[in-house]
């Protein structure tokens, strides 16, 4: 196997000629030069269509490729720019990268998997990219396939949100298919006519196919919902739930700290003296300090109490 041939199946470099390796001393980095082969060279970068040369462009480029072990990649080639009958004069395409990419189609490939599987902290980490970088290539991995997928297709059962962003100033809403767990739309604002353009996007036929919708109980997502989907069975999503029941949960054991307290206050105060551990106690006092303390063992099942907490609750 020829030394090329190893280099261009270790970067995946289809259609392309290696014309030489080096290893960049000043930036630690491995450059394989390159160029595409006969058939892929003076193409528009946009539609790929043969084009006549225009000029040098801005002369010898890079783009980031995989990591070899634990070395940064680069391939680097001329970087010319050809007149497109339909694009004008434009940077001839690249058979290893994206218009406009400064990184491989693998390394955009492979970063887009991860943001969806990842952390943030870990695509970032483990590619060395900063997160800015990675919302672009997510950006341009998704141009390159969303087109030949349908999200809004097959939605039955779904979950319609909204979320705060810039400290409460920003909203967007969000709509999830609770079946793959995805999220299936977005789009920025918190009102009706947000929420009907979603159904605008969904129409008719896939709008009388939903069965049910979880909402937290916002009015604009429930006149929405009763006006395109009044087939579907309307659900509180658990969030809100759980929200919703703590809430209530504190409000009686405040309004039961207050009467505990007030029974405290209007009970006879002990004799004057110097307090010693035989001095009589004051139940309805202790009683209310004890409702006061009780918030986390509230919210336990009553299976995961400590006994110290069952105690308490007792
Ligand atoms: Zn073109």
């Amino acid at each position: 196997m020829r030394e090329t041939r190893v280099w261009r199946a270790l970067l995946g470099l289809e259609n392309t000629v290696v014309e030489g390796v080096e290893f960049d001393d000043d930036a630690g980095v491995i450059v394989v030069h390159a160029r595409p082969t006969a058939s892929r060279r003076d193409r528009c970068g946009t539609c790929r269509r043969r084009s006549p040369r225009f000029d040098h462009g801005d002369g010898r480029r890079r783009w980031r490729a995989l990591d070899l072990g634990s070395v940064q990649a680069f391939v680097e080639a001329d970087a010319p720019r050809v007149t497109c009958r339909r694009h004008g004069v434009t940077v001839a395409s690249v058979p290893w990268a994206r218009h406009d990419a400064g990184h491989t189609r693998d390394f955009d490939d492979t970063v887009a998997w991860l943001a969806t599987v990842t952390s943030k902290t870990a695509v970032t980490r483990l590619m060395r990219v900063a997160w800015r970088t990675v919302g672009s290539i997510v950006a341009r991995v998704w141009a390159d396939t969303g087109g030949a997928v349908d999200r809004l297709e097959g939605l039955a059962r779904i979950g319609i949100d909204e979320i705060s962003y810039r400290r409460g100033q920003r909203y967007l809403t969000v709509v999830v298919d609770h079946d793959s767990g995805r999220l299936v739309w977005a789009a920025p604002g918190n009102s009706a006519a947000t929420l009907r353009s979603f159904f605008d996007a969904l129409g008719e036929t896939r709008s009388a196919a939903i069965t049910h919708v979880s909402a937290d109980g916002a009015d604009w997502i429930a006149v929405v919902v009763a006006e395109r989907i009044p087939q579907a069975v309307v659900c509180a999503d658990a969030f809100h739930v759980v929200q919703w029941a703590t809430a209530a949960l504190d409000q009686v054991r405040i309004e039961a700290w207050r009467t505990a307290r007030a029974a405290a206050r209007s009970e006879p105060r002990p004799r004057r003296g110097p307090r010693t551990a035989n001095s009589p106690k004051r139940p309805a006092s202790d009683l209310a300090n004890g409702i006061k303390r009780s918030r986390y063992a509230l919210w336990k099942n009553p299976e995961d109490l400590t006994e110290r907490q069952h105690a308490k609750l007792a």
